[in-house]
């Protein structure tokens, strides 16, 4: 089946970047047909910035490896059983896969057979704004009405939505991602009726596909709304029972997004995660490993999930470098945003000098120079101190002196200061 071009994209500064016309033109060195598709020919048309760039060619895998090693282009064989290989040119990467049809699908595997039909290729692919290709000369191919779905902000599965997520239940959590990023209310009604029969297969899924998915989506503007909806649909039990406080995720998404505007305060996915989970120590550990997050995720995850305590802007000067000292200005920042938005959760309105308040503690981490304490153990022997538990005992009261000091005594009136303190 042909196609027939419907529309045309508007230059686009990464189609004609230097290296994406490098990989176009060693793709078509022998007259092969390629096009760009998925997420950046949909998100060019809606003006979006582009995250990666996909391409799809006539070409077998094992050819499209020579053409681009021909061109003295890197190409890695990333799942070329599928037909995919990523070309690597000047620090960019392009996934290439050959034109295919999935002739049985078992979860993450397909039997896949190749085609040279584009229309064959976009029936196997989830949604129809992802079934969009644009050709080089940015010719828009939209064989199942993506276009339209796009512009109504309707999330919709190529085909049978019920047979698309039996043969791979991740497109179910990839509704929702896309939905939380491309959609308008109400969600596809049919779309959303499937999802609800498939979710309990979602724990067959690893946890680092889970783990992909759920980062994708909260990072959208309201992801509170989709996971409310996902918790309504029964979805959210098979894969985030944990998740609870919608509430204080909303208000952290705000402050993050249009609330504040400052320049150390960006949205952050795994701050997000923390913010709608309502667990302690253990639940959060347990949620990092189900998910099976890097041992520094899972760090921060528990420090900001279920933080011993939270700093609040009636502290003191001295309260607030305590804190900063022990954990750090990113994770005081990351607990500060935290308490502000469980707060406001609770007290939608608060006066400007209760603001002004909240943003002085985040001034104060952004501001923050670690600081360390001038004198050590050794300095206590050495002022005739006797091993053991004395050394401790001093060291103790001579860094809460200093701290009360605000960290401005230096060695010498450190020493000083444990001379007094060793002789009394
Ligand atoms: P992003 O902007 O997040 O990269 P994307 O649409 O490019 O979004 P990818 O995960 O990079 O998403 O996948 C590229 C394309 O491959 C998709 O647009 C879709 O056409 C197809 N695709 C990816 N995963 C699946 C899947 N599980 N089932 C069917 N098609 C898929
Ligand atoms: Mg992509």
């Amino acid at each position: 089946m042909t196609l027939d071009p419907v529309g045309q994209l508007a230059p686009q500064d990464w189609m004609e970047a230097h290296w994406t016309k490098r990989v176009i033109a060693a793709l078509r060195a022998e007259g092969a047909e390629v096009r760009f598709v998925g997420g950046c020919v949909r998100d060019a048309v809606l003006k979006r910035p582009i995250k990666d760039v996909d391409i799809a060619t006539h070409d077998p895998p094992e050819r499209v490896m020579l053409l681009l090693e021909q061109a003295g282009i890197k190409a890695v064989p990333t799942g070329i059983e599928h037909g995919t290989i990523t070309a690597v040119t000047g620090g960019h990467h392009f996934e290439i896969t050959t034109l295919r049809c999935d002739v049985e699908t078992f979860g993450r595997k397909a039997r896949v057979t190749f085609t040279d039909d584009w229309a064959e290729d976009a029936a196997r692919r989830d949604f129809t704004m992802n079934a969009l290709f644009a050709d080089p000369e940015g010719r828009i191919y939209d064989p199942f009405e993506g276009l339209l779905d796009l512009g109504a902000g309707r999330v919709r599965f190529v085909g049978d939505p019920r047979q698309r997520l039996e043969e791979d239940v991740l497109r179910l959590l990839r509704f929702f991602r896309f939905y939380a990023h491309y959609g308008k209310p109400p969600p596809d009604a049919a779309s959303l009726a499937a999802c609800r029969i498939m979710a309990p297969q979602l724990p067959r899924l690893s946890g680092e596909r889970v783990c992909g998915e759920m980062i994708k989506l909260l990072q959208a503007t309201d992801p509170a709304s989709v996971l409310l909806l996902m918790q309504g649909e029964r979805v959210l039990e098979h894969v985030l029972p944990e998740a609870n406080d919608f509430g204080r995720l909303r208000v952290l998404c705000f402050l993050e997004g249009r609330g504040l505007r400052m320049d150390s305060v960006r949205p952050d996915p795994l701050r997000r995660l923390a913010a709608v989970l309502r667990v302690d120590q253990d639940g959060a550990a347990a949620v990092a490993d189900r998910l099976k997050m890097s041992l520094k995720q899972k760090n921060r995850l528990i420090q900001m999930a279920a933080p011993p305590v939270m700093p609040h802007p009636s502290w003191s000067g001295p309260q607030r470098r305590h804190l900063l000292r022990r954990i750090g200005a990113d994770i005081f920042r990351d607990l500060v945003l935290l308490a502000w938005a469980q707060h406001k959760a609770v007290e939608a309105l608060g006066s400007a000098a209760e603001t002004e308040a909240w943003i002085d503690l985040i001034h104060g981490a952004d501001s923050w120079v670690p600081v360390e304490l001038p004198v050590r153990g050794r300095d206590a022997l050495e002022l005739g101190v006797p091993h053991g538990p004395a050394v401790g005992a001093l060291m103790t009261a001579i860094e809460a002196w200093w701290e009360a000091e605000d960290y401005r005594p230096d060695r010498e009136a450190c020493l000083a200061k444990m001379r007094e303190m060793a002789g009394g």
